[in-house]
């Protein structure tokens, strides 16, 4: 057994076996829905959270490919990962690529150990898909910066610890120029957090308001001012994952293991599913292989988003027209999953925005 197929099992055999003990119950979407703070100390300590940084910061210096096995794993169980989700994925490696020695010293491995719970303060109420157009701004002040500002959709923002800010420190000609990232402590005077509840009935998103927000020098990421460059190539990281693909696993799942009878059209269309699936999975082990060259495939990652986004909704409308006893069980996820499938193809870009990067990257 190679080392990639024996950590395959072993994140395989912790998610059986507590989600038998019931400890979880596997769900669409659960990387964005399903939070559990012990189950991501659980996996920190054994090294699958932050493990592709180095082992300074509380890393397990492992590759991109093998950290795509550990979540494809957690995504295909519908395993409750949330609490560390967004500090793993994109934060930490942003800070790592961006951030001083002491801020990477002081954040990440409070992350590596699920003890830090990050969340995202980029969009804003007239800055969604123009993320450019954010009114936050952040002047410099003794010691540090004051921010004043409105962020909205921000997911886990009443349980995190910290929020990544995208602020404007500076009035230019260019709105992508003057652009600053900050890591805000969540508990600092002035933040005031309001639930957002979503057509499902879940809060996981809400309002994040910032009245004279003191944050110190020390928590800028990188350089202000570079704010935009360096946000786009966290977007790599936050488009290019297997979470764009599997969000709807769980039921594509149901449907593979259902005993059911199935007529000969919908077979054809459930293989064609299950064919897809292995091209965007191919797609999501050469966007593993960039980011371990060092390079932000921002291209790739947006193809990967669109395409993925297209993939789960295709699942659920097969369910839904397969209408295949069993599938409909009362605890099954397709209730959930489309309830939560309209944000798929908005949240994290939507699929419209992608389409004009990929246009214009044609174009050059
Ligand atoms: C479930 C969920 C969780 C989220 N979590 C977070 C979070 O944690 N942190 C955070 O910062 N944000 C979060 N978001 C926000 C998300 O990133 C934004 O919703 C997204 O960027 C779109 O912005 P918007 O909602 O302002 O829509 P708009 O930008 O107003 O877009 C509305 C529509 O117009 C289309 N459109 C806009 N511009 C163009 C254009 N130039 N060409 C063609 N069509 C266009 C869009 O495609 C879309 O269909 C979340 C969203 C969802 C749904």
């Amino acid at each position: 057994m190679t080392e990639r197929t024996e950590l395959r099992r072993q994140v395989r055999d912790l998610c059986r076996s507590r989600r038998d003990e019931g400890r979880y119950r596997p769900r669409a979407d659960a990387w964005l829905r399903s939070f559990d703070l012990e189950f991501s100390r659980e996996l920190a300590r054994h090294g699958w959270i932050g493990m592709t940084w180095p082992r300074r910061v509380g890393g397990a210096e492992r590759s991109n490919v093998d950290r795509l096995v550990v979540t494809e794993e957690l995504l295909r169980a519908g395993a409750p990962v949330a609490a560390h989700w967004i500090g793993d994925r994109q934060i930490g490696p942003s800070i790592l690529r961006h951030g001083t020695p002491e801020l990477q010293r002081e954040i990440l491995p409070g992350i590596a150990s699920g003890d830090h719970v990050l969340c995202l303060g980029m969009s804003e109420p007239e800055a969604g898909s123009d993320l450019a157009a954010v009114r936050t701004t952040a002047r410099p002040t003794a010691g540090g910066w004051r921010v004043d500002g409105r962020k909205i959709w921000t997911s886990h923002a009443h349980r995190a610890t910290h929020s990544y800010l995208l602020a404007r420190t500076e009035r230019t000609e260019r709105k992508h120029d003057g652009l600053t990232e900050f890591l805000v402590d969540m508990d600092s005077p002035g933040i005031t957090v309001t639930p957002i509840v979503d057509m499902a009935g879940s809060h996981h998103f809400n309002e994040v308001v910032f009245e004279d927000v003191f944050v110190p020098a020390g928590r800028v990421i990188g350089v202000a001012g570079q704010g935009w460059r360096q946000v786009t190539e966290q977007l790599a990281h936050e488009r290019g994952g297997p979470e764009r693909v599997l969000s709807t696993y769980p039921v594509l799942a149901g449907l593979l293991t259902a005993n059911a009878e199935w007529d000969e059209g919908l077979l054809v269309e459930l293989g064609e599913l299950v064919a897809r699936l292995g091209t965007l999975r191919a797609m999501c082990v050469r966007v593993a292989e960039a980011l371990d060259t060092g390079t932000s495939p921002i291209r790739e990652a947006a193809t990967l988003k669109y395409l993925g986004t297209e993939f789960e909704r295709d699942v659920l409308e097969f369910a839904r027209g397969a209408a295949v006893p069993g599938v409909l069980a009362p605890d099954d996820p397709l209730g959930e999953a489309i309830l939560a499938a309209p944000g798929f193809s908005i949240r994290g870009g939507s699929s419209e925005v992608l389409l004009s990067i990929l246009a214009k990257q044609e174009a050059l």
